[in-house]
C-alpha cells in the first residue's frame, strides 16, 4: 500500500490525503481522538473529532472552549476523498478505532483497546484493514487476564474482610475508565462508596451517557458537610476509589485505619505491589492481554502492523516470525499508569502537564480546596 495513507511525523499519526491527525501529541488543526486518556487527547488542537459517547469525557478533560465534533460508531464522513469512520475499541467509554479508507486501501488506528466486553464501554469490534496500528502495552506472554467477574469477586471479598476488621478500603485506579469499570463491579450492599475529586466529574459524564454506576459520594463534599454540621467522619467499612497519585498523600491518610490496593494489569507481577508498599493488588486492565492482542491483530487480516506502547519490540518480533510486516513505532503514548507514574489528568481545561509531578500536586491539593 502506498505509505501516503498514514505516516508518523513529529506531531503524531498523519493522513496526508485527508489532512488530519489521529491522537497527535502536538497542537494541530484537525485531530481525531481515539479516547480521552491524557496521552491520546492533548490540549490545544483547533478541532477535535470523536464519538458522541467519548465527547462527554473529552469535554470534562478539555474544558468548555474546545471545539469537539462527533460521529457515531460505524457512520462515515469524507474529507478530501478520504473516508473516515470510528469503531468500538472496548477500552473506555466512547473509545474508538479510527478507520481510514482511500483508493481501496484501508488503515486502522486502534488507540488503546481491550477484547473482553465490560459494562461501561461498547465492546471491541475487529475491523478489516491493510495496515493496523495496534497498541502493545501488555505484549508479553505472561499477561493473561482472569475473567473480570473473578477479579470483582476478589475485590468485593477484600472489601468485606476489611469492613469486618473496621478498616476503610482504598482502591487506587486510573480515574478515567478503570474507576468507572470498578464502580460498576462493586457490591454496594457492603458499604458506602466514596470517590476522589478526579473521579467524580468522570462518573457524572458516564452517567449522562446512560452508564449505570452505583451511588457514589465525593469525599470533598462529605468532608465539607461534616465540618459545617460538626459531625464526626467515620470511614470504617467504606470503599474509597482514588487515582494512583493519591497513594501516601495526606488526602489518603485521613481514611486510616485503612487497607490500600492498586487495580492495574501491572499487578500481575507481584514485585510491583511490594515495591509500592500496597496491601493488595488486583490485575484488572482496560488493555488487551497477550492472547487478546494476537487475536485482535489476526482478526483485522492486516499484512502490515505498526506497534505502539509498551512491549512493541517483543510483539513486532513475534508477528514478524508469523510472516507479517510488523514494526515498532516510536510515539509519545504511554501505557497504563503505574502507581509510581502519577500519570493522571490535569484539571478541566488546563494545558497538559508536561512534568509528571504537576498533576500529582494538583490532586493531593484537593485536600486544601475541600477544607
Ligand atoms: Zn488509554
Ligand atoms: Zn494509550
Amino acid at each position: 500500500m502506498s505509505t501516503d495513507l498514514l505516516i508518523r511525523d513529529e506531531r503524531g499519526f498523519y493522513c496526508p490525503p485527508g489532512d488530519f491527525y489521529v491522537d497527535p501529541w502536538r497542537p494541530v488543526e484537525r485531530a481525531i481522538i481515539t479516547h480521552a486518556h491524557s496521552d491520546h487527547a492533548r490540549w490545544g488542537h483547533r478541532q477535535y473529532l470523536t464519538t458522541p459517547e467519548g465527547a462527554g469525557v473529552l469535554r470534562v478533560r478539555m474544558g468548555p472552549a474546545a471545539q469537539i465534533d462527533t460521529v457515531a460508531y460505524g457512520r462515515s464522513i469524507e474529507r478530501n476523498g478520504v473516508r473516515i469512520s470510528l469503531h468500538p475499541a472496548g477500552h473506555v467509554l466512547g473509545s474508538a478505532q479510527v478507520r481510514i479508507q482511500h483508493r481501496g486501501q484501508v488503515a486502522v488506528v486502534s488507540g488503546d483497546y481491550k477484547t473482553e466486553a465490560d459494562a461501561t464501554s461498547t465492546p471491541f469490534e475487529p475491523v478489516r484493514c491493510h495496515l493496523f496500528v495496534s497498541e502493545s502495552t501488555f505484549a508479553l506472554p505472561i499477561y493473561r487476564w482472569k475473567p473480570q467477574s473473578a477479579i470483582f469477586d476478589d475485590i468485593n471479598r477484600w472489601w468485606s474482610a476489611n469492613a469486618a476488621r473496621g478498616l476503610a478500603s482504598v482502591l487506587l485506579a486510573y480515574s478515567l475508565g478503570k474507576s468507572q469499570r470498578i464502580l460498576a463491579g462493586l457490591d454496594s450492599s457492603i458499604g458506602p462508596i466514596y470517590v476522589h475529586g478526579a473521579v467524580e466529574p468522570l462518573n457524572a459524564a458516564y452517567r449522562r451517557s446512560g452508564i449505570r454506576l452505583p451511588r457514589t459520594e465525593y469525599v470533598g463534599e462529605t468532608v465539607k458537610s461534616a465540618k459545617s454540621t460538626g459531625s464526626r467522619l467515620a470511614w470504617a467499612g467504606s470503599m474509597i476509589v482514588a487515582p494512583p497519585s493519591a497513594m501516601g498523600t495526606p488526602w489518603m491518610r485521613r481514611f486510616q485505619p485503612l487497607s490500600a490496593a492498586f487495580v492495574s494489569g501491572w499487578m500481575t507481577i507481584r514485585g510491583t505491589r511490594r515495591r509500592q508498599s500496597l496491601d493488595k493488588g488486583f490485575a484488572l486492565s482496560d488493555h488487551a492481554d497477550w492472547p487478546g492482542l494476537l487475536s485482535a491483530i489476526a482478526a483485522t487480516g492486516a499484512e502490515r502492523v505498526w506497534l505502539t506502547h509498551g512491549y512493541s519490540a517483543v510483539l513486532a518480533r513475534h508477528l514478524t516470525h508469523m510472516g507479517l510486516d510488523a514494526r515498532s513505532i516510536d510515539t509519545q503514548f504511554r501505557g497504563e499508569a503505574d502507581v509510581a507514574d502519577a500519570d493522571e489528568p490535569t484539571a478541566t481545561g488546563q494545558p497538559e502537564a508536561e512534568v509528571a509531578g504537576a498533576a500529582e500536586v494538583e490532586e493531593s491539593g484537593e485536600d486544601v480546596a475541600a477544607s
